[in-house]
């Protein structure tokens, strides 16, 4: 804090602060008519069957078309979208637009595809989400239940919020399936592990990043994978961008990859594509 000694006591804003706090405001209120504005699109990153090359899952991530800047990454908004609280009516736009997608997808004949979608821990919180009406826009829109996957950082599972836990047990007994994503990043969370109910586990890309020449993080990784396949997980390995970090994985038994070395996150027409053509054939060079 600019708080100086002597006259200016009040004097908290720098001028660059001040341009700061101004560029918050109106971002705000541009996120906040961002929906009604039809900016947000979704992109899908395939995840692969690191054993056969195979696509047959997604990720949904957002992006947001923001009239000046241009695409814009959630890093960028996602913390502002949780402290104003617009991240509950974002995050409804998330689920009904992936759960839409799949559906359209699924009806193509893609009917194995697995969609996963991130959710805010605070939507899981406070009251954010009503499970009974997603369970029952997936029945309207003909989509499995066990075909929707739910990424969760696992903060949340530390925080051990009760509402939070309620949800998430309705989801799952309603067949959607859980991530923890981002693995390995958090405080430790293995206590939490072993009575939580969970299908998957994504480790982080900081740990993939430096495979397989980094003894400690190929080490972790493969204590990891053992780890989830004994609590009965299977394992997502995230961020993978060379073959070398491709092959160690798939050698450590590593179930799915997804990173740049197969496809960055893709603007769904573009995703559908590649689906279409790995009908015809599978790609099994990567
Ligand atoms: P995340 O869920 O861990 O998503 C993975 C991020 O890694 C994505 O960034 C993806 O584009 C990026 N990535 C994938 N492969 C590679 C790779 O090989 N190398 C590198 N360097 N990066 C890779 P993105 O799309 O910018 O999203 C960032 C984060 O924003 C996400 O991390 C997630 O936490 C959050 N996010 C995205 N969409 C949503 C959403 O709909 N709702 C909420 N609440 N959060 C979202
Ligand atoms: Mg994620
Ligand atoms: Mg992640
Ligand atoms: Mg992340």
């Amino acid at each position: 804090m600019a708080k100086r000694a002597g006259q200016n006591r009040y004097q908290y804003f720098t001028p660059a602060m001040q341009q700061q706090a101004v560029a918050r405001m109106s971002m705000v209120r541009e996120l906040r008519y961002a929906t009604e504005r039809q900016q947000f699109e979704l992109y899908y990153q395939p995840i692969v069957d690191l054993q056969t090359g195979k696509i047959i899952k997604a990720e949904a991530l957002l992006r947001w078309h923001h009239p000046q800047n241009g695409l814009t990454s959630p890093a960028e908004f996602i913390p502002l979208a949780e402290s104003t609280g617009l991240i509950l009516r974002i995050g409804e736009w998330v689920f009904s637009t992936a759960a839409r997608q799949l559906s359209h997808w699924q009806q193509q004949g893609h009917t194995e595809l697995e969609l996963s979608f991130n959710a805010s821990p605070l939507q899981l919180k406070a009251n954010g989400i009503l499970p009974e009406d997603w369970l029952q826009q997936l029945e309207q829109l003909n989509v499995p239940a066990a075909s929707m996957v739910i990424e969760i950082t696992e903060n949340l599972l530390i925080d051990n919020n009760r509402k939070a836990r309620e949800v998430l047990d309705y989801l799952r007994q309603g067949s959607m399936k859980v991530a923890i994503d981002d693995f390995g990043t958090g405080y430790s969370s293995l206590a939490y592990l072993k009575d939580f109910d969970t299908n998957y586990l994504k480790i982080d890309q900081t740990f993939i990043r430096n495979l397989p020449d980094s003894k400690n993080d190929a080490a972790l990784c493969e204590a990891m994978i053992l780890m989830a396949h004994k609590l009965n997980m299977q394992v997502i390995a995230e961020g993978i961008e060379t073959k070398e970090q491709k092959l160690f994985l798939t050698q450590a038994g590593c179930d799915f990859g997804q990173g740049w070395l197969y496809a960055k996150a893709l603007p769904a027409a573009e995703f559908e594509s590649l689906l279409n053509a790995q009908s015809r054939h599978t790609i099994t060079s990567l």
